[in-house]
């Protein structure tokens, strides 16, 4: 995919006095009127700033959960521009509509400098359908179109896609930006050896990023459930963890191709039920008892994992190693975690994918210690699978008047 254009590349003609209309990614966790994490709000700022600097008012449009198509109050934005004026020197209003005059007449009406937050893009019914009417409607409401919503940018929608096409400039948000940075071009040539690390509870949803990471990496170590479907093609005792009995061909399959660069976890923590943390115990991966499932890797595996990684210079990883939610499940993450943290202080790059692994190393207090923490969960994974992301094939090309 050719390099897109970013709010970099506009004019100060683009900007000042202009209305940057922003799609960002604000599907933030809410308990009751409170923003619980504020992770993805944060990274939108720079790209918010940045186009007030420059003199524009910035107009952001997101989506929020899953109201199918219609308003639905559960989800509605105004929490989220809330806390936004926390967080932002700006004024920031917000519009309990998205597709309308009343909306339309907002974005006319606001000052330079100032934010508008329009309501949830999914309470319209074209926007998942990326209907064209909405499309060009949407279009309406900016001078300049912004995309800076990577997790967003797998879903051909009307906010994220159909708008690209009748608004121009369209053009990457500084977040968006960084992630193609360190997802993209890092990976079409990432310094070697280059170590994957893939974990979490099933291969099944990330058979295509093993597939396209294999002839890439010199070492892909695999921990979390989809080591047991692993396991169980090795003809080894699963006892009562997470199979899946549909995948164990594939995986014999892979094994079989991947020479040694597959690395499996030599020891298992298992115990007979996840509430039973006490009773865990570190066996043998030939030694899972019948009665009891594997819920972390072992000791001596996550030992292994770490000294594989700190041999690495690009390091990628999605996908806990166990139910870090669940201490003492969480030691084999952790391990993953502070050896990726470790190889960074060395000067190597590492790469941090999937929404659950994202939020370990973030619980970890270890986020600030990665090269790159990627806010796309299933956008980074299909990135990685080497799909192309469609709210980024809309953008601008560079070089491209
Ligand atoms: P990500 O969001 O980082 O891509 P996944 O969604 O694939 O990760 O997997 C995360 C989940 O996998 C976590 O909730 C974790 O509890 C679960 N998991 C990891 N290892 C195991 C295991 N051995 N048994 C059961 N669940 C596991
Ligand atoms: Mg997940």
């Amino acid at each position: 995919m050719s390099p897109k254009k970013t709010i970099r590349d506009l004019t100060d003609a683009e900007l000042r006095g202009k209305r940057a209309l922003v799609r960002v990614d604000f599907n933030v966790p809410i308990e009751g009127d409170r923003v619980t994490d504020d992770t993805r709000i944060r990274a939108a700022i720079p790209t918010i700033e940045a186009l007030i600097a420059r003199g524009a008012c910035v107009v952001l449009m997101s989506h929020l959960g899953r109201p199918k198509g219609k308003p639905d109050l559960k989800y509605t934005l105004e929490p989220v521009a809330l806390h936004l004026a926390t967080l932002i020197k700006a004024k920031v209003d917000f519009v309990e509509t998205t597709d309308s005059d009343e909306a339309l007449r907002a974005t006319h009406d606001l000052e330079p400098g100032t934010v508008l937050v329009l309501e949830n893009t999914r309470f319209l019914g074209g926007e998942e359908k990326n209907e064209e009417r909405l499309s060009r409607s949407l279009a309406e409401l900016g001078d300049v179109y912004v995309n800076d919503a990577f997790g967003s940018a797998h879903r051909a929608h009307s906010s994220t896609e159909g708008v690209a096409h009748f608004l121009k400039p369209a053009v990457a948000g500084l977040l968006m930006e960084l992630e193609l940075k360190y997802l993209g071009e890092t990976l079409q040539a990432p310094a070697k050896p280059f170590v994957a690390i893939l974990g979490g509870s099933k291969i099944s949803g990330k058979i295509d990023v093993i597939e396209a990471l294999l002839p890439k990496v010199d070492r892909l170590l695999i921990g979390g459930a989809m080591a047991c479907t692993f396991f169980k093609a090795m003809g080894l005792e699963t006892g009562k963890s997470l199979v899946e009995a549909d995948r164990v061909e594939m995986a014999k399959g892979l094994l079989a191709r991947a020479g040694d660069k597959i690395v499996l976890p030599e020891d298992a923590l298992v115990s007979a039920s996840l509430d039973d943390g006490a009773s865990a115990k570190a066996v043998a991966r030939d030694a899972i008892p019948p009665d009891q499932a594997m819920f972390d890797i072992g000791p001596k595996a996550a030992q292994a994992f770490a000294d594989e990684v700190a041999r690495g210079r690009t390091i990628l990883w999605n996908g806990p190693m166990g139910v870090f939610e669940k201490p003492p499940f969480d030691k084999g993450t952790r391990a993953v975690a502070d050896a990726l943290a470790t190889a960074t202080s060395h000067g190597a790059t590492t790469i941090v994918g999937g929404g659950d692994s994202a939020a370990a190393v973030e619980q970890f207090g270890l986020a600030a210690k990665m090269s790159h923490v990627s806010t796309g969960g299933g956008a980074s994974l299909e990135f990685l699978e080497g799909k192309e992301l469609p709210g980024v094939v809309a953008l601008d090309d560079r070089g491209h008047a």
